[in-house]
């Protein structure tokens, strides 16, 4: 009986592997013919001052609306155009219709500065010989100064690059491209090659705010993030939160320093129509 139970659950388990591997292959196969049909698109999540309150911006984040699937986040699908090398047409609709939604933004607001719009950057990109007269190239399309653009990089995306390596995101950088250290404190960079980074925020993992959503506070939590917080200012880095899903989170980590907060506390990634409206009722209170 064992031994039935045992073959049995083997054969689930290679029945599943399958499974997985053919949707693996499917998902890879059309992600070509969905890039042309136009099935992915973008939801934007706020991120807010954590001293005032007001809305400083929106990371983009990309969805695929798969015909037969349904929506899927990109954790199911960047890896797979990662590997294929689609990630950088992928990438580059997704800057400029973010840019794009970023220019209709500033058009429809009364003369205010325009939104800054967060755009993550994969590997791939990063090493993309023509990153920087795209993103440029983009930028003017658009109509938007460079400090209109944020690029998120992950801090494993950067681990052991040498100096000719960040000569792009250097160039940006100098332009006036804000650039941020995503799911910061996750990878093992050592913390003297931060000053070698031309990035100027770090965004910090949730990993280490989830601690902090209840009083009162995981104390380790709390020291690790004075520590950073103290560390970033110093190096005159801003710090900005992710995962902030709580109000006593969020008191946290404004009585912390942090400067920037993004969670589902202040809203989830949703259509570009909600992220207007948030903005507007914020520049009017
Ligand atoms: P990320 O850049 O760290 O983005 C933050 C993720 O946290 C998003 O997941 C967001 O929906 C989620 N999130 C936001 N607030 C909360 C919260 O309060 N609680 C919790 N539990 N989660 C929250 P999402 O949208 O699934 O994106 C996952 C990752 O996919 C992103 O992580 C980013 O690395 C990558 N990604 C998204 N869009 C793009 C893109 O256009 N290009 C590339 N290369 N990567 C992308
Ligand atoms: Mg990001
Ligand atoms: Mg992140
Ligand atoms: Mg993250």
């Amino acid at each position: 009986r064992a031994k039935a139970a045992g073959g049995n659950r083997y054969e689930l388990a290679d029945a599943d592997s399958d499974a997985r591997v053919i949707a693996r292959h499917s998902l890879t196969n059309r992600l070509p013919a969905a890039l042309d049909n136009s099935e992915f698109f973008i939801e934007y999540q706020p991120l807010v001052g954590l001293a005032d309150g007001a809305v400083r911006g929106a990371e983009a984040l990309v969805r695929w609306l798969h015909p037969v699937h349904g929506v899927l986040g990109p954790d199911q699908f960047i890896p797979l155009a990662e590997s294929t090398g689609l990630i950088v047409p992928l990438g580059r609709w997704v800057l400029e219709e973010s840019l794009r939604q970023a220019r209709a933004w500033w058009q429809e607001g009364s003369g205010q500065a325009p939104m800054r719009v967060n755009v993550n950057l994969s590997p791939s990109q990063l090493r993309y010989p023509s990153l920087v007269a795209d993103t440029v190239a983009v930028l003017e399309n658009a109509g938007l100064a460079p400090s209109a653009l944020c690029l998120e990089v992950t801090e494993n995306a950067l681990i052991g690059a040498d100096e000719e390596e960040l000569r792009p995101l250097r160039e940006l950088a100098d332009m006036g491209v804000d650039i941020a250290l995503d799911d910061f404190g996750t990878g093992y960079s050592n913390l003297s090659y931060l000053r070698r980074l031309p990035v100027s925020t770090l965004k910090l993992d949730r990993s280490f705010t989830r601690g902090m959503q209840r009083a009162p506070a995981d104390p380790v939590d709390v020291k690790i993030v004075e520590g950073i917080v103290s560390l970033a200012h110093t190096l005159d880095l801003s710090v900005t939160v992710e995962g902030v899903e709580t109000g006593t989170q969020a008191e946290h980590l404004r009585i912390l320093g942090c400067d920037t907060a993004q969670g589902w506390y202040y809203a989830r990634p949703g259509p570009p129509e909600r992220l207007r409206m948030l903005s507007l009722v914020d520049a009017a209170s």
